[in-house]
């Protein structure tokens, strides 16, 4: 059975129960019924809620899986408080195997509040933000970097001036989830981050009502990559710990320091050909280190990208197949090492 009224469920749940729903948003051409599917973990006991939105980007899937693995090792009788996972809030762009809806070509964390009445994808946030916002404490947003590109778990978060939600306490969050960065991204238009709303991200708006929320970029997309999703499945079952959601389970012990990134963006190639790497995702390159190396049609080395001083390089192209224009490399150009204690 399919519930369709989460917060009906969400009140009225039996402790120790494990519903699946779907929001509902309409209904297909052929008449199926459309949704974004939901899994609900009611604790035996009151307590918190931690909230997986699994993918708002529908090729980026590592994320989504470590949820699935954390839920399913939970024993609800053992639980206080909930856990709810929306596996996919863009079911849509999921089952293209792309990153936006197909009919309007939007991008779901552009779209945030939403609009019930609009085009599909501001009726996908419409449909799921109200009921994130209502119940959830700490809601984690799982990304993952593109399919042409290569990375190591990292985390994001932003800062919003009326959300009362500290910075010190969203890096701690991040810190269970052992990323190799923690990167303030801003939201501001006309930045280093890709074009668009982007202070439309649910977990932007989020933290506007005052929820706790942040954003987990696990791997690339387009894979099940087993080690980042273990590592993922882990940090969940560590934040759901320190949340007193799994009362008998502590913590797993917090990194004595986590890097901060403050200041990044995309570095783009100037000319077409092959992309070879010549830096390491997660790692930081020294001011002139090759970044990436372009050979032409005829075999010519045309382009050496590097940067003039030291970058923290989040994520590589690993398609090597490029054109003037394509995003070759995504740097951190200012950091520093925060002490977390
Ligand atoms: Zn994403």
């Amino acid at each position: 059975m399919i519930a369709t009224d989460f917060r009906r469920e969400f009140r009225s749940a039996q402790p120790g129960q494990r519903i699946r729903g779907r929001i509902p948003l309409g209904t297909s051409a052929s008449g199926s019924e459309l949704g974004i599917p939901w899994i609900l973990l009611k604790g035996a006991r009151p307590g918190p809620c931690l909230w997986i939105n699994g993918q708002v980007h529908g090729d980026e899937i590592n994320g989504l899986l470590a949820g699935f693995d954390f839920i399913n090792g939970i024993d609800p009788a053992r639980l206080h408080g909930a856990v709810v996972m929306t596996t996919t809030a863009n079911p849509f762009a999921m089952e293209a195997r792309r990153k936006k809806t197909p009919t309007d070509e939007e991008d779901l964390d552009q779209a945030c509040p939403g609009r019930a009445d609009g085009f599909m994808t501001q009726r996908l946030a419409a449909a799921l933000f109200p009921i994130v916002a209502e119940h959830a404490d700490v809601t984690v947003c799982m990304h993952a970097v593109g399919t042409p590109y290569e990375a190591v778990p990292y985390a994001v978060y932003k800062l919003h001036p009326a959300s009362g939600v500290e910075e010190r306490t969203l890096l701690r969050l991040t810190a269970h989830f052992r990323p190799a960065i923690s990167c303030r991204m801003s939201v501001a238009a006309g930045g280093t981050e890709l074009p668009g709303n982007i202070a439309g991200a649910l977990d932007y708006q989020l933290l506007a009502l005052g929820r706790t929320a942040f954003m987990l970029e696990i791997g690339t997309g387009g894979r099940a990559e087993a080690p980042h999703i273990a590592q993922t499945a882990a940090g969940l079952r560590s934040l759901a710990a320190e949340m007193g959601l799994l009362a008998d389970e502590a913590p797993l012990p917090r990194p004595a320091r986590l890097l901060r990134g403050t200041k990044r963006g995309h570095v783009t190639v100037a000319h077409g050909g092959f992309a070879r790497m010549g830096a390491r995702p997660g790692h930081v390159a020294h001011a002139g280190t090759p970044l990436l190396r372009i050979e032409n049609a005829w075999g010519e080395l045309v382009e050496t990208i590097t940067q003039p001083s030291d970058v923290f390089v989040i994520s590589l192209r690993r398609d090597p197949v490029v054109q003037s224009g394509d995003r070759g490399a995504y740097v951190a150009w200012e950091w520093d090492e925060m002490t977390l204690d």
